[in-house]
């Protein structure tokens, strides 16, 4: 359903890759401001959960060998 052009362009452009997008994903919790796309959203969300596991699995490992 489209409503003539009255709504904000912005919310059409990916604030990362700059791409189209579909449906809007909200990053501003992590510092990035307006839109994301769903691939961008999905990468950056994999970015930094990657970077969090990966140091708990140092640590640990660390901690398991002591
Ligand atoms: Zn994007």
């Amino acid at each position: 359903m489209r409503i003539m052009g009255i709504l904000d362009k912005s919310r059409d452009r990916c604030s990362i890759c700059g791409s189209k997008i579909t449906f809007p994903y909200r990053l501003d919790r992590y510092g990035i401001p307006g839109f994301v796309c769903g691939r961008c959203y999905d990468e950056r969300l994999r970015e930094i959960y990657g970077i969090d596991l990966s140091i708990r699995r140092e640590e640990s490992k660390k901690q398991g060998l002591g």
